[in-house]
């Protein structure tokens, strides 16, 4: 089937007590290794794009590579979507040029801007047939080139998110719950360790998932930066050469409770480039000898899958939803 909008998706999430999961593309192989977990388990997927993303692997082949994956698998449900939009240009080159989705991000900016900004967006997107993610409240770490403080982040205000939806016409709309870009979500000093020694995490604010679902009954909400951040996969980095220490990111139980709420997107991108940096680096410590590069992305690709599956059953219950 053809590239879709996330709009019956998340219909059918939200009435489901699911999430459909967001991973970022920059490749053929993560591309390959999202879409065949997801074609396996019969789940709906959106794969998403970030500006840093569209820099490296360029728009056209990422796009061509997306609606290859929806060729391939024409059993499931595939949205392209533009992850972090920072302005209406960006926003208005991917409608035009192929995305079923964007994000606008003005989340750092006032509340006021916020609204006007992500409105024409909204206005030139539902006229193309595209859909709409906004934000409000800001999720601290880095994504690409977005770098917040932990001090600099700010819970979403319940308060606001009914004018902001009602003002702005968007479609889904991120909120910041305490969740966190990137693979060190929070300092050491803002967690606790386990008897493993492992970080673990301040809990997320369910309080104010329920107020603001509460005020938007049926809206679905987006949670950004939700990887998981494997221990698994950290210690198989460090173990080949690598210096991730205190790497930590979100229980996985909370993000599935958080899925049978009103969250029907859960974006993860970090769990994805952990997996294929752990593979490649126990690959060239195993094989020094090894050079041709389809060996070491074959396992990376492979692992990438297997890490997707492990999301869709057991973390967003979003498989056989497609
Ligand atoms: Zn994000």
């Amino acid at each position: 089937m053809p590239l879709v909008t996330s709009t019956e998706m998340f219909k059918k999430a939200y009435a489901g007590g699911y999430a459909v999961g967001a991973f970022n593309v920059n490749n053929m192989e993560i591309v390959q290794g999202i879409t065949e977990a997801c074609k396996e388990e019969k789940a709906p997927v959106i794969l998403q794009v970030s500006k840093g993303a569209r820099a490296y692997a360029n728009h056209t082949y990422l796009v061509k590579l997306v609606e290859a994956a929806a060729i391939e698998c024409p059993e499931i449900p595939i949205v392209l979507h533009l992850d972090h939009g920072p302005d209406f240009e960006t926003c208005k080159s991917c409608i035009d040029g192929g995305f079923t989705s964007v994000m606008i991000d003005l989340s750092s900016k006032s509340f006021e801007e916020n609204i006007a900004g992500t409105k024409k967006v909204v206005e030139y997107a539902h006229d193309h047939g595209v859909v709409v993610e906004a934000e409000l409240g800001t999720l601290a770490g880095i994504e690409d080139d977005v770098q917040v403080a932990a001090h600099a982040a700010s819970y979403t205000r319940p308060e606001e998110v009914e004018e902001f939806v009602a003002k702005t016409g968007c479609d889904s709309l991120a909120i910041a719950i305490g969740t966190s870009h990137g693979a060190y979500k929070f300092t050491p000093d803002q967690c606790t360790r386990n008897e493993k020694g492992i970080l673990v995490p301040p809990p997320l604010r369910f309080d104010v998932l329920e107020e603001v679902s509460k005020r938007l009954p049926g809206f679905p909400i987006v949670l950004h930066g939700s990887s998981s951040v494997p221990q698994d996969y950290v210690k198989m980095i460090n173990a080949h050469g690598g210096k991730m220490p205190d790497a930590v990111g979100i229980p996985e139980e909370q993000l599935r409770q958080a899925a049978t709420l009103s969250v029907c997107k859960i974006n993860i991108d970090s769990d994805l480039r952990l997996t294929m940096t752990g593979t490649i680096r126990e690959f060239f410590d195993e094989h020094p000898d090894k050079f041709d590069p389809r060996e070491y992305l074959k396992p990376a690709r492979a692992n990438i899958k297997e890490t997707v599956r492990h999301k869709l059953v057991n973390v967003l219950g979003c498989a056989g939803k497609a």
